[in-house]
């Protein structure tokens, strides 16, 4: 077939072959409009890289695809796992969204640059300003808190009560020596607890409260903060810090040895008379190298949802970042009595004082 003739010095295609092209051109037309117009239709699943592990964030899952029809791919991991494997992956990285659950680790993937800022309004009218990442250099949120937890402390009923560590500078009275038990000083939780300390105090009142928990310790530090509630439901130490939900767990649990657990601790909810008790978030981001950025952002914005804020709280016994959700919550209200009064700081200010931090744990000797 000849595609091509010249006429008049002009190589023009021919008849058939305009045809063919015209079919061609319409072709290339009609699939762009429809990408165009269903950008967020063609994203059928999305990668997420979660160190949320709570079996109650299933059902989440599921009625986010069954609204989209997006299919969540989910990788497990804890946090610090979950950013060594994107520095690895680096730009070939699948991951479309980020969930973590601890602001320091949040504020430090945000500064290795693992997250890609957003511009989401829905996102920034729900979650407080407080209660995100700082406004990015070039604009947009790195990533936004989606469920708060407070570090409470657990004491045995047997040794003390309620008015005797009703703040957490109380902690280092050494009317409590062999007393306290906590998890290592350089877990996250631990981190972001002293960060908040280092805000509200300054570095030196910091560091030698620090050097009276040290001097506190009922034994070196080990295990989670679940491990800590049942030592002092044991006697082992007089005193523990935990956060929240661990707490929550134990409260709601129908096992005969945590009904035991809960019966013999009590529970504070530091410094309520003055700044209130620190609180932590777990929080989302959408990953630097996101394939599926509109997709990504879009389950970012469920999460922000009433529905899904109502389900942190009354299922892994967090709070909602958002205000106004009403929850029922039997064991946050057993604990608070309903409700309590949280710190009010940046919450990007714990990661900007880790370093700072660590540097105190490490001269303290608080393993
Ligand atoms: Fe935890």
């Amino acid at each position: 077939m000849k595609f091509w003739f010249s006429y008049r010095g002009f190589l023009l295609p021919s008849a058939h072959y305009r045809v063919s092209l015209l079919v061609r051109w319409l072709c290339v037309l009609t699939l762009g409009l429809a990408g165009a117009g269903t950008g967020l239709a063609q994203v059928k699943e999305l990668n997420i890289y979660s160190a949320r592990h709570y079996a109650s964030d299933e059902v989440l899952y599921a009625n986010f695809t069954k609204a989209t029809g997006i299919k969540l791919n989910r990788v497990d991991a804890d946090d610090a796992g979950i950013l060594a494997r994107l520095k690895a992956e680096g730009s070939a990285s699948p991951a479309d969204v980020i969930l973590l659950v601890d602001a320091t680790r949040l504020w430090r993937a945000e500064m290795d640059g693992l997250f890609l800022p957003i511009r989401s309004t829905t996102l920034e009218a729900a979650i407080p300003a407080s209660l995100r990442a700082m406004p990015a250099a070039g604009g947009g949120t790195a990533w936004f808190g989606l469920s708060t937890r407070a570090r409470i402390v657990v004491y045995d009923k047997q040794k003390f009560k309620k008015s005797d560590l009703d703040t957490y500078e109380k902690l280092a009275d050494v009317k409590f020596k062999g007393q306290l038990c906590t998890r290592s000083g350089s877990h996250p939780y631990n981190l972001s607890l002293f960060s908040s300390m280092a805000e509200h105090l300054g570095p030196p009142a910091t560091e030698a409260w620090l050097k009276g928990l040290v001097a506190n310790m009922a034994r070196s530090p080990k295990g989670g903060d679940t491990d800590q509630i049942r030592a002092v439901a044991t006697g082992e130490c007089g005193l523990a810090l935990s956060n929240s939900y661990y707490l929550a767990r134990l409260i709601r649990s129908t096992k005969p040895a945590d009904v035991k657990v809960v019966e013999r601790i009590g529970v504070v909810f530091p410094n309520q008379a003055n700044r209130g008790t620190h609180v932590n978030v777990a929080g989302g981001a959408v990953a630097r190298h996101a394939k599926n950025i509109e997709g990504a952002t879009r389950f970012l914005e469920y999460l922000a949802s009433p529905e899904a804020q109502r389900h942190f709280a009354d299922g892994n016994n967090e709070w909602p970042v958002v205000t106004g959700i009403s929850q029922d919550n039997p064991a946050l209200k057993a604990m608070t009595g309903g409700s309590f009064k949280s710190e009010q700081i940046a919450i990007s200010a714990l990661g900007r004082n880790q370093v700072k931090v660590q540097q105190m744990l490490d001269r303290v000797d608080f393993k």
